[in-house]
């Protein structure tokens, strides 16, 4: 089995090597920023936890190396203009979207767009940053030109995602949609295993599959969904795992985290069998306490991170073997987190 070297040091990678660990894969996080270049092997893997890094002497050596993976889908996603692009190529329905130009243009640009828009910038963005919110008859702003693609906003009732997973020999496999709540554009929760209309579920698949093929992409590849009156809308694709598979930690036997390691590895790649039901609840700026490992079925994910307002410092898998049983520990659960997250439960509630 090659070591395999992630790009960013951030709680993705940590949780790649938290995966490896039982069978002593190496997995290493390295820091793509840093001046310092590594002693890496031909025979090493390197793979990303991040999209984007500045050609610093690392990053420009771990893109450099014979066995870095996905460069193509990196180069097609990490723009949205290129990754709209990509989906339209494919037949893959999207957002309405238009790449905005100059400043003086970008008015009859949204007024041909029809309708109330998202103007997202095309790099860089995440959790929601670098998005604004325009409706017709709003000033625009000087800065979104040759910036930010404008899409339709749309009206859906729900968010899902399908995370999935290929191999150099082209095999596929896929969790079952999971559903999601974003709030300001940041992750709050998901539950995973819900029941899904097999159509869905099935459409999912074929064009996550379509663009992992066309894309020749090896490893966990996650992709964000509007569900809009029954129907699927792709929202955006994340070449990587992904913050809404976190929940197969708890409620898979094999989890993203090692599913992305038997792709890039070429180890077998089997679907994973998924279990119970699991909801997943992301801690945003707030510490976590001890007192919930008192609830059955909790698993605590801490990052380490220092606690910032909003930022994402850990995760919290609540895993029971069916709805009932999950309504129960959700409810004690509710009772024991900051008030300003007790609506997370209410949401996954409402869900079951
Ligand atoms: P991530 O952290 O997932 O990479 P991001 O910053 O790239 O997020 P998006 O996924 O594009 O941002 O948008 C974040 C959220 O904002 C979406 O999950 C959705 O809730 C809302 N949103 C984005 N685009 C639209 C749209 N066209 N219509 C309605 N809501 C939208
Ligand atoms: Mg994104
Ligand atoms: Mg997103």
């Amino acid at each position: 089995v090659p070591r395999i070297i992630v790009a960013g040091n951030g709680q993705l990678g940590q949780m790649l090597q938290q995966a490896a660990a039982p069978m002593q894969i190496e997995v290493m996080p390295v820091n793509p920023t840093s001046d310092d270049r590594l002693e890496l092997r031909d025979s090493d893997v390197i793979t990303v936890e991040l999209e984007h890094w500045p050609d610093s002497p690392r990053g420009v050596q771990l893109k450099d190396h014979p066995n870095f993976l996905n460069a193509t889908a990196l180069h097609s996603v990490i723009d949205r203009e290129r990754q709209k692009s990509l989906l339209d190529r494919l037949n893959v329905p999207t957002a309405p979207w238009v790449s905005l130009g100059d400043e003086a243009g970008m008015a009859a640009q949204l007024d041909e767009l029809g309708c109330p828009a998202v103007i997202k910038r095309r790099r860089g963005g995440y959790d929601g940053r670098g998005q604004w919110r325009w409706q017709p008859g709003e000033p625009v702003l000087a800065e979104w030109a040759n910036e930010c693609i404008a899409e339709a906003m749309i009206p859906f009732s729900h968010e899902v995602s399908l995370v999935g997973a290929r191999n150099r020999a082209g095999e596929k496999v896929f969790y079952p949609l999971t559903r999601n709540w974003h709030e300001s554009g940041i992750l709050r929760a998901s539950v995973g295993n819900l029941d899904v209309p097999a159509e869905q579920q099935q459409l999912a698949e074929e064009w996550l599959g379509r663009i992992m093929d066309d894309q020749g992409y090896v490893g966990v590849m996650a992709m964000e969904c509007f569900v809009e009156e029954g129907h699927l809308l792709v929202n955006e694709l994340a070449p990587r795992v992904h913050n809404s598979g976190h929940w197969t930690q708890a409620g898979a036997d094999i989890s993203q985290f090692e599913l992305h390691l038997r792709a890039v590895a070429d180890l077998p790649l089997i679907t994973p069998e998924v279990y119970g039901v699991t909801m997943m609840y992301n801690l945003l700026g707030r510490d976590w306490r001890t007192e919930w490992l008192g609830v059955t079925g909790t698993h605590v994910h801490w990052y380490a991170k220092e606690i910032r307002p909003g930022r994402k410092v850990g995760h919290v898998n609540l895993h029971r073997p069916n709805v009932e049983a999950l309504m129960d520990s959700l409810k004690q659960m509710q009772g024991q987190v900051d008030a300003e997250d007790q609506c997370v439960f209410d949401w996954a509630l409402a869900q079951l």
